[in-house]
């Protein structure tokens, strides 16, 4: 008895003590995690640019990308121009239950119709509910951020030409070449 009560009173003390520390966990769902820029949370469609190429269902290494469409004629605008035909998407969907998220499907895309969003929370209690359509993929669009800035471009020939000219002596940091291999810094 005396044992089980020890017990409890260090159990008590314990919770007291933690109870004015700072929680290290994440409060999530309370507390958003703050994501990096770039996390691969979920495929998002930008139907507009989208030509059904079928480019990323064919490097999709899950094959589980599925798109549906059909052609359509456009008359020409100036007399005497010729008719054209384009692709109409009718259907575009990605089963998440089966991507792996490598990226092959956004990599590939000749007409940026395809982006990463950070948006992670569509789980679901059924596997099945995981086969997304084009609607869905399209309201994730607005939740991507903005592409990073580029590198600074150098704009001064001087510069470029003396990094890339060969150097007439040895860098500063390069080893001496008399030094004792063996011997350590
Ligand atoms: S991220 Fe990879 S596995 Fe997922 S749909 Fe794109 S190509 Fe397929
Ligand atoms: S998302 Fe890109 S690669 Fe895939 S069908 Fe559309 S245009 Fe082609």
């Amino acid at each position: 008895m005396s044992t089980f009560l020890s017990g409890l009173a260090k159990g008590m003390a314990t919770t007291a003590r933690t109870m004015t520390q700072h929680a290290h966990t994440q409060q999530y769902p309370h507390v958003h995690p703050d994501l990096p820029n770039r996390s691969r949370g979920v495929i998002a469609l930008l139907e507009e640019n989208c030509t059904s190429c079928m480019l990323c269902a064919r490097e999709c290494p899950d094959w589980c990308i599925y798109i549906d469409s059909h052609k359509e004629t456009v008359e020409p605008g100036p007399e005497g121009g010729r008719a054209r035909q384009h692709n109409v998407l009718d259907r575009f969907a990605i089963d998440f239950s089966l991507c792996m998220y490598c990226g092959i499907c956004i990599d590939v895309c000749p007409f940026d119709a395809l982006f990463w969003s950070p948006e992670f929370e569509y789980s679901e209690t059924d596997i099945r509910n995981l086969l997304h359509e084009k609607d869905k993929l399209g309201e994730w669009m607005p939740t991507v951020p903005p592409p990073e800035a580029t590198a600074v471009i150098a704009t001064d020939v001087t510069a470029v030409a003396a990094s890339t000219a060969a150097p007439d002596s040895a860098p500063v940091d390069s080893p001496a070449v008399d030094a004792d291999p063996g011997e350590t810094p």
